[in-house]
Protein backbone atom coordinates (compact mmCIF):
# COMPACT_ATOMS: atom_id res chain seq x y z
CA UNK A 1 0.00 0.00 0.00
CA UNK A 2 1.54 3.66 -1.14
CA UNK A 3 0.38 6.96 0.14
CA UNK A 4 -0.01 9.31 -2.69
CA UNK A 5 1.50 12.57 -2.42
CA UNK A 6 0.32 15.33 -5.15
CA UNK A 7 3.73 17.56 -5.55
CA UNK A 8 3.41 20.28 -7.46
CA UNK A 9 6.07 22.22 -9.32
CA UNK A 10 6.52 24.99 -11.39
CA UNK A 11 8.87 25.90 -14.02
CA UNK A 12 10.08 22.38 -13.87
CA UNK A 13 11.40 23.01 -9.85
CA UNK A 14 9.06 21.29 -7.09
CA UNK A 15 7.63 24.17 -4.40
CA UNK A 16 8.82 23.66 -1.20
CA UNK A 17 5.16 23.57 0.18
CA UNK A 18 5.37 20.38 -2.49
CA UNK A 19 8.49 19.11 -0.53
CA UNK A 20 6.84 19.62 2.59
CA UNK A 21 3.55 17.42 1.86
CA UNK A 22 6.36 14.65 1.27
CA UNK A 23 8.02 15.27 4.62
CA UNK A 24 4.98 14.63 6.03
CA UNK A 25 3.93 12.14 3.73
CA UNK A 26 7.18 10.37 4.39
CA UNK A 27 7.01 10.60 8.23
CA UNK A 28 3.29 9.18 8.05
CA UNK A 29 4.12 6.27 6.04
CA UNK A 30 6.88 5.15 8.19
CA UNK A 31 3.90 5.43 11.39
CA UNK A 32 1.71 3.29 8.92
CA UNK A 33 4.06 1.27 7.39
CA UNK A 34 3.87 2.26 3.75
CA UNK A 35 5.75 3.83 1.18
CA UNK A 36 5.30 6.89 -0.47
CA UNK A 37 4.41 7.78 -4.17
CA UNK A 38 5.02 11.20 -5.60
CA UNK A 39 2.70 12.05 -8.45
CA UNK A 40 4.68 14.29 -10.89
CA UNK A 41 2.86 16.47 -13.38
CA UNK A 42 4.76 18.19 -16.41
CA UNK A 43 7.75 17.91 -14.38
CA UNK A 44 10.83 15.87 -15.32
CA UNK A 45 13.42 17.32 -12.70
CA UNK A 46 12.89 14.52 -9.66
CA UNK A 47 16.32 15.64 -7.92
CA UNK A 48 14.49 17.41 -5.06
CA UNK A 49 11.89 14.57 -4.51
CA UNK A 50 15.10 12.12 -4.24
CA UNK A 51 16.00 14.12 -1.81
CA UNK A 52 12.95 14.50 0.35
CA UNK A 53 12.14 10.71 0.92
CA UNK A 54 10.25 9.70 -2.47
CA UNK A 55 10.15 6.25 -2.77
CA UNK A 56 8.06 6.11 -6.12
CA UNK A 57 7.45 8.62 -8.52
CA UNK A 58 4.18 8.48 -11.32
CA UNK A 59 5.85 10.66 -14.17
CA UNK A 60 2.35 11.97 -15.92
CA UNK A 61 3.66 14.44 -19.19
CA UNK A 62 0.11 15.94 -20.82
CA UNK A 63 -0.17 19.27 -22.55
CA UNK A 64 -3.77 19.21 -21.16
CA UNK A 65 -2.56 19.38 -17.77
CA UNK A 66 -0.33 22.50 -18.14
CA UNK A 67 -2.84 25.03 -16.76
CA UNK A 68 -3.93 24.47 -13.45
CA UNK A 69 -7.82 23.44 -14.05
CA UNK A 70 -9.45 21.66 -11.10
CA UNK A 71 -11.54 19.51 -13.01
CA UNK A 72 -8.39 17.72 -14.66
CA UNK A 73 -6.14 17.60 -12.00
CA UNK A 74 -8.95 15.74 -9.71
CA UNK A 75 -9.43 13.43 -13.01
CA UNK A 76 -5.57 12.47 -13.05
CA UNK A 77 -5.78 12.04 -9.15
CA UNK A 78 -8.98 10.14 -8.92
CA UNK A 79 -7.49 7.62 -11.84
CA UNK A 80 -4.28 7.44 -9.83
CA UNK A 81 -6.56 6.74 -6.39
CA UNK A 82 -8.69 3.84 -8.30
CA UNK A 83 -5.94 2.40 -10.20
CA UNK A 84 -3.19 2.08 -7.30
CA UNK A 85 -5.82 1.71 -4.13
CA UNK A 86 -4.41 4.58 -2.22
CA UNK A 87 -6.25 5.13 0.67
CA UNK A 88 -3.89 8.72 2.00
CA UNK A 89 -3.82 11.38 -0.14
CA UNK A 90 -1.83 14.33 0.77
CA UNK A 91 -1.74 17.66 -0.71
CA UNK A 92 0.36 21.15 0.40
CA UNK A 93 -1.50 24.02 1.33
CA UNK A 94 -1.43 26.00 -2.01
CA UNK A 95 -4.37 27.66 -2.95
CA UNK A 96 -4.56 25.17 -5.90
CA UNK A 97 -4.16 22.24 -4.02
CA UNK A 98 -7.49 23.74 -1.56
CA UNK A 99 -9.72 23.70 -4.70
CA UNK A 100 -8.17 20.20 -5.38
CA UNK A 101 -8.84 18.45 -1.82
CA UNK A 102 -12.11 19.83 -1.54
CA UNK A 103 -12.93 18.61 -5.88
CA UNK A 104 -11.66 15.19 -4.67
CA UNK A 105 -13.46 14.90 -1.45
CA UNK A 106 -16.53 15.66 -3.71
CA UNK A 107 -15.33 12.48 -6.34
CA UNK A 108 -13.66 10.02 -3.72
CA UNK A 109 -16.61 10.64 -1.36
CA UNK A 110 -13.90 11.25 1.08
CA UNK A 111 -12.81 13.26 3.96
CA UNK A 112 -10.85 15.91 3.87
CA UNK A 113 -9.00 17.61 6.46
CA UNK A 114 -7.32 20.88 5.50
CA UNK A 115 -4.40 23.16 7.61
CA UNK A 116 -3.48 19.92 9.10
CA UNK A 117 -0.11 20.73 11.25
CA UNK A 118 0.73 17.54 13.25
CA UNK A 119 1.28 13.49 12.33
CA UNK A 120 -2.43 11.88 13.36
CA UNK A 121 -1.80 11.45 17.31
CA UNK A 122 -3.37 7.43 16.17
CA UNK A 123 -3.78 5.66 12.85
CA UNK A 124 -7.05 3.97 15.01
CA UNK A 125 -8.68 5.94 14.87
CA UNK A 126 -7.36 8.18 12.61
CA UNK A 127 -6.94 11.47 14.32
CA UNK A 128 -5.07 15.00 12.84
CA UNK A 129 -4.39 18.16 14.93
CA UNK A 130 -5.24 20.75 12.64
CA UNK A 131 -5.79 24.79 12.91
CA UNK A 132 -9.37 26.44 12.62
CA UNK A 133 -10.82 29.73 12.69
CA UNK A 134 -8.17 31.45 10.81
CA UNK A 135 -5.58 29.77 12.88
CA UNK A 136 -6.76 31.51 16.20
CA UNK A 137 -7.64 27.82 17.56
CA UNK A 138 -6.56 24.19 17.15
CA UNK A 139 -9.10 20.90 16.45
CA UNK A 140 -8.52 17.24 16.53
CA UNK A 141 -10.57 15.81 14.33
CA UNK A 142 -11.08 11.82 13.14
CA UNK A 143 -11.02 10.91 10.16
CA UNK A 144 -13.57 8.25 9.50
CA UNK A 145 -14.07 7.55 5.52
CA UNK A 146 -11.88 4.46 3.69
CA UNK A 147 -9.94 7.40 1.39
CA UNK A 148 -8.23 10.06 3.54
CA UNK A 149 -6.86 13.21 1.69
CA UNK A 150 -5.11 15.53 3.88
CA UNK A 151 -3.54 18.78 3.25
CA UNK A 152 -0.39 20.35 5.59
CA UNK A 153 -0.47 23.84 6.53
CA UNK A 154 2.72 25.55 5.44
CA UNK A 155 5.46 25.50 7.52
CA UNK A 156 4.10 23.56 10.14
CA UNK A 157 5.96 19.98 9.80
CA UNK A 158 9.02 21.13 8.18
CA UNK A 159 11.30 19.92 4.82
CA UNK A 160 13.14 16.89 5.75
CA UNK A 161 15.86 15.26 4.15
CA UNK A 162 16.28 11.83 3.34
CA UNK A 163 17.84 10.64 0.53
CA UNK A 164 16.14 7.97 -1.87
CA UNK A 165 16.17 5.69 -4.73
CA UNK A 166 13.11 5.92 -6.07
CA UNK A 167 11.16 3.40 -9.14
CA UNK A 168 10.06 6.23 -11.81
CA UNK A 169 7.18 4.97 -13.79
CA UNK A 170 5.68 6.90 -16.64
CA UNK A 171 2.06 6.88 -16.96
CA UNK A 172 -0.53 8.18 -19.66
CA UNK A 173 -3.86 9.39 -18.49
CA UNK A 174 -6.80 10.21 -20.95
CA UNK A 175 -8.56 13.66 -20.36
CA UNK A 176 -11.62 14.31 -21.57
CA UNK A 177 -11.97 18.13 -22.85
CA UNK A 178 -13.21 20.30 -19.69
CA UNK A 179 -15.72 23.37 -20.07
CA UNK A 180 -13.36 25.58 -17.70
CA UNK A 181 -10.97 26.93 -20.10
CA UNK A 182 -8.99 29.57 -18.44
CA UNK A 183 -8.37 33.01 -20.23
CA UNK A 184 -5.42 35.17 -18.34
CA UNK A 185 -3.06 34.39 -15.57
CA UNK A 186 -2.61 36.91 -13.19
CA UNK A 187 1.15 36.31 -12.14
CA UNK A 188 2.92 37.46 -8.99
CA UNK A 189 5.90 39.44 -10.46
CA UNK A 190 8.46 39.65 -7.51
CA UNK A 191 11.07 36.92 -8.27
CA UNK A 192 10.13 35.06 -5.01
CA UNK A 193 6.70 33.87 -4.38
CA UNK A 194 4.23 34.50 -1.64
CA UNK A 195 3.55 31.02 -0.78
CA UNK A 196 7.54 29.63 -1.31
CA UNK A 197 9.11 32.77 0.76
CA UNK A 198 10.55 32.83 4.20
CA UNK A 199 10.39 36.39 4.59
CA UNK A 200 7.58 38.53 3.02
CA UNK A 201 7.92 42.70 2.82
CA UNK A 202 4.57 43.76 2.81
CA UNK A 203 2.97 47.52 2.24
CA UNK A 204 -0.28 48.98 2.89
CA UNK A 205 -2.48 52.40 2.23
CA UNK A 206 0.70 54.34 4.56
CA UNK A 207 3.11 53.86 1.49
CA UNK A 208 0.85 56.96 0.15
CA UNK A 209 1.51 55.26 -3.94
CA UNK A 210 2.30 52.90 -6.03
CA UNK A 211 5.72 55.85 -7.04
CA UNK A 212 6.95 55.12 -3.34
CA UNK A 213 6.88 50.93 -3.74
CA UNK A 214 10.57 51.37 -4.81
CA UNK A 215 10.83 51.32 -0.85
CA UNK A 216 9.35 47.62 -0.43
CA UNK A 217 11.30 46.27 -3.20
CA UNK A 218 14.35 47.44 -2.44
CA UNK A 219 14.05 46.09 1.55
CA UNK A 220 12.73 42.72 -0.04
CA UNK A 221 15.55 41.98 -2.39
CA UNK A 222 17.94 42.79 0.41
CA UNK A 223 16.32 40.20 2.27
CA UNK A 224 15.39 37.58 -0.34
CA UNK A 225 11.82 38.15 0.84
CA UNK A 226 8.68 38.06 -1.48
CA UNK A 227 6.58 41.08 -1.90
CA UNK A 228 2.91 41.94 -0.56
CA UNK A 229 -0.13 44.04 -0.16
CA UNK A 230 -3.11 45.09 1.80
CA UNK A 231 -6.29 44.38 -0.27
CA UNK A 232 -6.85 48.06 -1.01
CA UNK A 233 -3.18 48.65 -2.22
CA UNK A 234 -4.32 46.13 -4.79
CA UNK A 235 -7.80 47.61 -5.53
CA UNK A 236 -6.34 50.83 -6.04
CA UNK A 237 -3.89 49.53 -8.95
CA UNK A 238 -0.95 50.19 -6.80
CA UNK A 239 0.01 46.19 -7.10
CA UNK A 240 -1.61 43.49 -8.61
CA UNK A 241 -4.37 41.31 -6.92
CA UNK A 242 -1.65 38.17 -6.84
CA UNK A 243 -0.15 40.27 -4.27
CA UNK A 244 -2.89 41.00 -2.27
CA UNK A 245 -2.62 38.90 1.46
CA UNK A 246 -5.56 38.72 3.85
CA UNK A 247 -8.88 36.58 4.60
CA UNK A 248 -9.64 37.36 0.67
CA UNK A 249 -6.54 36.98 -0.55
CA UNK A 250 -3.45 34.89 -0.45
CA UNK A 251 -2.31 33.69 3.22
CA UNK A 252 1.25 33.84 4.33
CA UNK A 253 3.02 31.22 6.50
CA UNK A 254 6.49 33.24 6.41
CA UNK A 255 9.04 33.06 8.82
CA UNK A 256 9.28 36.57 8.76
CA UNK A 257 5.99 38.95 8.03
CA UNK A 258 7.34 42.71 7.64
CA UNK A 259 4.06 45.24 7.64
CA UNK A 260 4.70 48.50 6.53
CA UNK A 261 2.07 50.96 6.52
CA UNK A 262 -0.69 48.61 7.43
CA UNK A 263 -3.14 49.25 10.20
CA UNK A 264 -3.96 45.57 11.20
CA UNK A 265 -7.41 44.64 10.41
CA UNK A 266 -8.55 41.66 10.84
CA UNK A 267 -9.26 40.57 7.67
CA UNK A 268 -5.70 41.28 6.75
CA UNK A 269 -4.21 39.69 10.34
CA UNK A 270 -6.51 36.92 9.26
CA UNK A 271 -4.04 35.96 6.20
CA UNK A 272 -0.19 36.30 8.19
CA UNK A 273 -1.27 34.61 11.64
CA UNK A 274 0.14 31.62 10.29
CA UNK A 275 3.70 33.64 10.05
CA UNK A 276 5.96 32.90 13.07
CA UNK A 277 7.58 36.47 13.64
CA UNK A 278 5.38 39.69 12.75
CA UNK A 279 6.90 42.79 12.52
CA UNK A 280 5.03 46.05 12.19
CA UNK A 281 6.18 49.74 11.04
CA UNK A 282 3.78 52.05 11.38
CA UNK A 283 3.27 56.03 12.49
CA UNK A 284 -0.15 55.43 14.34
CA UNK A 285 1.36 53.65 18.00
CA UNK A 286 -2.70 53.04 18.49
CA UNK A 287 -2.27 50.89 15.14
CA UNK A 288 -3.89 47.40 16.00
CA UNK A 289 -1.21 45.99 14.44
CA UNK A 290 0.81 46.52 16.99
CA UNK A 291 -1.61 44.33 19.16
CA UNK A 292 -0.18 41.33 17.00
CA UNK A 293 2.95 41.96 16.07
CA UNK A 294 5.68 40.65 17.75
CA UNK A 295 8.37 43.79 17.17
CA UNK A 296 6.91 47.14 16.31
CA UNK A 297 8.32 50.26 15.10
CA UNK A 298 6.30 53.47 15.59
CA UNK A 299 7.81 55.99 12.83
CA UNK A 300 7.36 57.11 9.69
CA UNK A 301 7.94 54.52 7.04
CA UNK A 302 9.33 56.95 4.67
CA UNK A 303 12.21 57.53 7.47
CA UNK A 304 12.27 53.80 8.97
CA UNK A 305 12.60 51.95 5.82
CA UNK A 306 15.71 53.99 3.95
CA UNK A 307 17.35 53.60 7.08
CA UNK A 308 16.66 49.41 7.36
CA UNK A 309 17.78 49.68 3.56
CA UNK A 310 21.05 51.73 4.32
CA UNK A 311 21.76 49.44 7.11
CA UNK A 312 21.06 45.77 5.31
CA UNK A 313 23.36 47.39 2.39
CA UNK A 314 26.16 48.21 5.09
CA UNK A 315 26.22 44.99 6.38
CA UNK A 316 25.94 43.34 2.75
CA UNK A 317 29.13 45.49 1.59
CA UNK A 318 30.70 44.45 5.11
CA UNK A 319 30.56 40.40 4.11
C1 LIG B 1 -15.12 41.31 3.64
C2 LIG B 1 -13.80 42.02 3.72
C3 LIG B 1 -12.66 41.32 3.37
C4 LIG B 1 -11.42 41.97 3.44
N1 LIG B 1 -10.29 41.26 3.11
C5 LIG B 1 -9.09 41.86 3.24
C6 LIG B 1 -7.89 41.13 2.97
O1 LIG B 1 -7.90 39.98 2.57
N2 LIG B 1 -6.71 41.77 3.14
C7 LIG B 1 -6.62 43.09 3.57
O2 LIG B 1 -5.50 43.61 3.68
N3 LIG B 1 -7.75 43.78 3.84
C8 LIG B 1 -8.96 43.21 3.68
N4 LIG B 1 -10.09 43.93 3.93
C9 LIG B 1 -9.94 45.37 4.20
C10 LIG B 1 -9.57 45.65 5.65
O3 LIG B 1 -10.74 45.71 6.44
C11 LIG B 1 -8.82 47.00 5.75
O4 LIG B 1 -9.62 48.02 5.21
C12 LIG B 1 -7.49 47.00 5.03
O5 LIG B 1 -6.70 45.89 5.45
C13 LIG B 1 -6.74 48.29 5.34
O6 LIG B 1 -5.60 48.37 4.54
P1 LIG B 1 -4.34 49.23 4.99
O7 LIG B 1 -3.96 48.84 6.37
O8 LIG B 1 -3.35 49.18 3.90
O9 LIG B 1 -4.96 50.73 4.94
P2 LIG B 1 -5.41 51.70 6.10
O10 LIG B 1 -6.46 51.09 6.94
O11 LIG B 1 -5.71 52.99 5.44
O12 LIG B 1 -4.13 51.85 7.02
C14 LIG B 1 -2.97 52.52 6.64
C15 LIG B 1 -2.03 52.49 7.81
O13 LIG B 1 -0.83 53.13 7.44
C16 LIG B 1 -0.39 53.93 8.52
N5 LIG B 1 0.43 55.02 7.96
C17 LIG B 1 0.02 56.12 7.28
N6 LIG B 1 1.07 56.85 6.91
C18 LIG B 1 2.17 56.20 7.34
C19 LIG B 1 3.56 56.47 7.27
N7 LIG B 1 4.05 57.56 6.63
N8 LIG B 1 4.41 55.59 7.85
C20 LIG B 1 3.97 54.50 8.50
N9 LIG B 1 2.65 54.21 8.60
C21 LIG B 1 1.76 55.03 8.01
C22 LIG B 1 -1.64 54.42 9.20
O14 LIG B 1 -1.39 54.77 10.54
C23 LIG B 1 -2.55 53.22 9.06
O15 LIG B 1 -2.47 52.37 10.19
C24 LIG B 1 -11.34 43.32 3.86
C25 LIG B 1 -12.50 43.99 4.24
C26 LIG B 1 -13.72 43.35 4.16
C27 LIG B 1 -14.95 44.11 4.58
Amino acid sequence: MSILIYTESENNEFKKSALEALSYGKALGEKMGENVTCLSINSNNFNSLKQHGADRIIDIQNQSLEKFIVKNYAEVIHQIVISESIKTIILSSSANSKYLGAYLSGKLESAYMSNVIELPSEINPFLVKRTCYTNKAFSTTEIKSEIKIISVSSNSFGIIENVTDPDIKKIDVEIKSSDLKIKKIDKQTGAVTIADADIVVSGGRGLKGPENWHLIEKLANLLGAATACSKPVSDLGWRPHSEHVGQTGKPVASNLYIAIGISGAIQHLAGINSSKVKVVINNDPEAPFFKAADYGIVGDAFEVVPELIQKLEARNNNN
